[in-house]
């Protein structure tokens, strides 16, 4: 297959007509209008085979996970999507891989009626970049800067479940053979979630003039939380035994194990968010009739970093902080 047949088998597969769109696929550059009075929110992100997901996902999960993230970080900003460009690099031009990643893009970006507007497409190592672009009214972006000592810590959904789902799929994981016999139904649930991520794009926007401060839990709660943290110069408490978990996550794994997922897993793409218990208490409510409950996991504090306490107080060590490339 030619390289001018793959963008054409791409681009029939994601059409979805937008009026701010002047021009499309097909020339030099996309042409593109903005609402006036809104920021454009742009954001990246590259999935890696064999880094970013297991080199026997398939492919309609590499195509829907490759749009999510990047959704996942303008729900982050409360950002709505409009648009996206598309730069992925194939070891070879098969039609049917390309047909089935297309359609797992297609499929989540009908969701949130965002077009495909541009891309690139070369051979090599396979790798998927997104660029995502969206609108934010000005002065109403979440940033991660805002957190004020005495902020509740709230989360969306549940924690822990995307990095259980790949200890699922992990057969060389001696301490993960149990799952192997686990219920079907348990196991899927977990896979699900780490194939195909669902961005809090409906929650950002409650989240608009309510939240301090915002982030997407990327690569495991208290990692991002840390960021938050640095980028409001405060610290973080949280309470383990409030973490949000599955009945899937309760089910196959002990608490010891469950924290850890929970706390450093990563993939989750939950938003991690600050609010004053006050603004929040009416958001909450919001938050729950978009589908995705939140649950209060801890507090702002003046001293720097982020610590965690269980039940009985006591202070939890972590093996791992979260997933970091180049350390
Ligand atoms: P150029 O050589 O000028 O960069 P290309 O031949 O790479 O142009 O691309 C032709 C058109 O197809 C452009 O509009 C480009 O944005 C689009 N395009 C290329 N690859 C993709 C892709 N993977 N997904 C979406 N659009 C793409
Ligand atoms: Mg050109």
């Amino acid at each position: 297959m030619r390289e001018f047949r793959l963008i054409e088998l791409i681009r029939e597969r994601c059409a979805i007509a937008r009026e701010d769109i002047a021009l499309g696929i097909g020339d030099d550059a996309a042409l593109l209008a903005p609402p006036s009075g809104q920021r454009l929110a742009v954001t990246s992100d590259t999935l890696v085979a064999g880094v970013h997901f297991p080199i026997d996902t398939h492919p309609r999960d590499i195509g829907w996970k490759a749009l999510a993230v990047n959704l996942s970080d303008l729900a982050a900003m409360g950002a709505m999507p409009a648009w996206a460009t598309l730069a992925i690099t194939l070891p070879a031009a098969q039609r049917r891989w390309v047909e089935q990643f297309a359609d797992g893009f297609a499929a989540l970006a009908r969701e949130h009626k965002l077009a495909l507007v541009g891309g690139d497409t070369t051979q090599g190592p396979l790798a998927v970049s997104v660029t995502a672009l969206g609108f934010a009214p000005c002065d109403t972006a979440l940033l991660r800067s805002g957190a004020r000592v005495g902020d509740a810590v709230y989360v969306t959904g549940t924690l822990g479940d995307a990095a259980a789902g790949l200890r699922c799929l992990n057969k060389a994981d001696v301490d993960a053979s149990h799952l192997l016999n686990a219920p079907a139904g348990m196991r899927e649930v977990l896979i699900a979630r780490l194939n195909r991520p669902q961005p809090r794009i409906a929650q950002g926007l409650v989240l608009r003039g309510v939240a301090s401060a915002c982030i997407d839990v990327s690569d495991g709660l208290v990692a991002d939380l840390e960021h938050v943290c640095r980028a409001s110069a405060v610290g973080a408490q949280i309470d383990a035994d409030s973490l949000p978990a599955s009945s899937s996550l309760l089910g196959l794994f002990d608490t010891p194990m469950r924290h850890e997922l929970q706390l450093a897993g990563g993939d989750d793409y939950e938003l991690c968010f600050t609010a004053t218990p006050e603004r929040a208490a009416d958001a909450l409510g919001d938050l729950a009739r978009t589908g995705c409950a939140a649950t209060r996991i801890g507090r702002i504090v003046a001293e720097p970093g982020v610590r965690v306490r269980d039940s009985d107080g006591r202070t939890l060590r972590l093996p791992q902080h979260g997933w970091e490339h180049f350390q």
